[in-house]
């Protein structure tokens, strides 16, 4: 097999147009889009007849491992402009311990720490960056919350894009760092994300910068639609019947939930399982908004949460999000902070998984799921891990030994356990 094959090969590509996500208004493809002329973001839509006509399965079955065997569904239309750092498939972890704990036989953590940037969004933001080049943008801005700012960074920096990137003053330490690495220019804002949105807004004109921000152009959405079209793939083409996702701006939610229409729509899965939405209770608009039957959340205020993916207090792909857990069958569920750490230390000390207090709180969801009898303890639980947790400040250890006395060993069994908490 020719390793870079997803990257050189010239396939044919299927978009038809772009539709707003609100009114279903058509707007051309091909061309530089931020959201649709009704201020919503835009869905790239596909002939997915003639997808069926030029791919199955056992083709794609014999593509190297990367989002880009999936080709034949996404936007890109000239392999030369494939910005990629090695977006490999990800690996499905059953959470032995877990399933034992809660007597449930199935728990299995999709771990999308495996991706460039040790977070998941290398896909929306390998795509993105993609498009952007290929429709020959030079200047992006971003508000993030760290993640995406580095993905950015990573991707941009590949094909000599100016990348200029606005954090939260407390994102993690190691984010803003990691951007700064990666090329990009970084600054901390005194504020929460939609501050930071507000200060690209307000630049855009001046600075010539083409906007970034979470679902305001078209493609992170077909990049992290990639999650759903490997999970399907992965699991022979029979998904699980919950899935749990930290849900922030909601990219994956919407870009999931895409894929597994489109492959229904093709014949290729008969079932799509639930979604749900999990965030913290620190900052949970989705939900409020979920038990109150909204169409659209609210602006949460004091957003506040170790899960800094989630901190995300108002997102502008609202009612999309809310439509695919609605009819999904699915939920919106909020956890604690307390409950996120809890399960962290968990699934790290007794299963061996490092997940970031995001994939954390998936598992916190599950547990408050079962508790609440939202789910059925027999279905096949499918949790999203979608950053890493050495990405995330850990608590301290700090014990020492000297090696010049005498060392009583019988007390180093008794020495502090993550769990002992
Ligand atoms: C961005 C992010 C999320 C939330 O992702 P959305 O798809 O935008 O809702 C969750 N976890 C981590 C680690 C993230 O970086």
């Amino acid at each position: 097999m020719d390793p870079f094959e997803n990257l050189t090969a010239d396939r044919p590509t299927f978009v038809t147009h772009l539709e707003c996500g609100a009114t279903g208004e058509h707007h051309e493809a091909d061309r530089l889009h931020g959201l649709s002329n009704a201020g919503k973001p835009l869905l790239v839509r596909y002939d997915l007849d003639a997808v069926s006509a030029a791919i199955d399965k056992e083709t794609l079955a014999a593509r190297p491992p990367d989002m880009w065997r999936y080709r034949e569904f996404l936007p890109v239309r000239a392999a030369e402009h494939i910005v990629s750092l090695g977006e490999t498939m990800t690996p499905l972890i059953h959470l032995r311990s877990e399933e034992a704990r809660l007597r449930t036989p199935s728990i299995v953590v999709k771990d999308e720490s495996r991706l460039p940037t040790a977070s998941f969004k290398a896909r929306g933001l390998g795509m993105g960056v993609t498009m952007a080049h290929e429709l020959g943008v030079q200047r992006v801005a971003m508000p993030t919350n760290g993640n995406a700012g580095a993905a950015l960074a990573a991707y941009g920096s590949r094909v000599d894009m100016e990348v200029y990137v606005f954090c939260p003053a407390d994102t993690p330490e190691v984010n803003v760092r990691e951007i700064a690495m990666l090329g990009a220019r970084v600054w901390r804002v005194n504020g929460l994300i939609n501050d930071c949105g507000k200060i690209v807004a307000a630049g855009k004109d001046e600075m010539g910068w083409f906007d970034f921000s979470t679902l305001k152009e078209p493609y992170r959405i077909e990049g992290k639609k990639t999650m759903g079209l490997e999970l399907a793939e992965q699991m022979n083409w029979d998904l699980p019947d919950v899935i749990f996702y930290p849900t922030g701006g909601g990219t994956g939610i919407i870009g999931m939930w895409k894929a597994f229409n489109e492959l229904e729509a093709m014949g290729w899965i008969t079932r799509k399982p639930r979604l749900v939405a999990v965030q913290s209770e620190g900052c949970a608009p989705i939900v409020k908004a979920y038990h109150d039957g909204k169409d659209h959340a609210e602006l949460w205020k004091d957003a506040a949460t170790v899960a800094a993916g989630i901190r995300v207090p108002a997102a502008i792909g609202d009612f999309l999000i809310l439509e695919a857990v609605r009819k999904s069958g699915g939920f919106a569920i909020a956890v604690s902070e307390s409950a996120i750490e809890r399960a962290q230390a968990t699934a790290a000390a007794r299963d061996g998984v490092m997940t970031s207090p995001e994939g954390a709180a998936t598992l916190a969801g599950l547990e408050r799921a079962l508790e609440e009898g939202l789910v059925d303890r027999n279905e096949r639980m499918l949790l999203f891990n979608c950053g890493h947790g050495l990405k995330y400040p850990m608590p301290p250890s700090d014990q020492a030994l000297d090696h010049t006395a005498p060392i009583d060993f019988a007390t180093l069994a008794a020495a502090a356990h993550p769990l002992d908490l």
